[in-house]
């Protein structure tokens, strides 16, 4: 087994790491081997902070098998705060209060369950960054 590969890809798993290109300075999301903006192969490992805005969404109501039983559920494109774009299911959240520009951040959660006896998946998903209750009107 290629160790360093397996490492990275469990980090990638569990966190929001990426990599910042040695030669043009770029942010890359999911880690790869050549930066996909100049292709140059020399990345370094770097911790993303997990949260960005909504760029993109559409609402699963007819999710594949492991998936169903989050279904109805918003996957969203999520521009990051240091620019790659990331795919993820949201959580936590109302499917009908998503919209473009929304803010979100980064939770680790279960992704999804195999076979009967439950091989739990965990990954990343994102959820709205939950405002100050300052910030919402009283209605008296
Ligand atoms: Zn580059």
């Amino acid at each position: 087994m290629n160790v360093p590969r397996y490492w990275r890809s469990e980090r990638t798993r569990y966190g929001l790491v990426g990599e910042i290109c040695r030669s043009c300075g770029k942010p890359i999301f999911p880690p790869r081997d050549v930066c996909p903006h100049c292709t140059d192969e020399g990345q370094d490992v770097h911790p993303f902070g997990g949260k960005g805005q909504v760029y993109s969404f559409s609402t699963v109501y007819d999710a594949p098998a492991g998936y169903t039983e989050y279904q109805p559920y918003t996957v969203a494109l999520i521009k990051l705060d240091e620019g790659p774009l990331v795919t993820a299911q949201l959580t936590d959240v109302d499917n009908e209060a998503v919209h473009i520009g929304m803010p979100v951040e980064m939770v680790t959660r279960k992704i999804k369950e195999e076979g009967e006896n439950g091989l739990i998946i965990y990954g990343y998903k994102f959820r709205p960054v939950l405002e100050s209750k300052s910030s919402r009107p009283d209605r008296f």
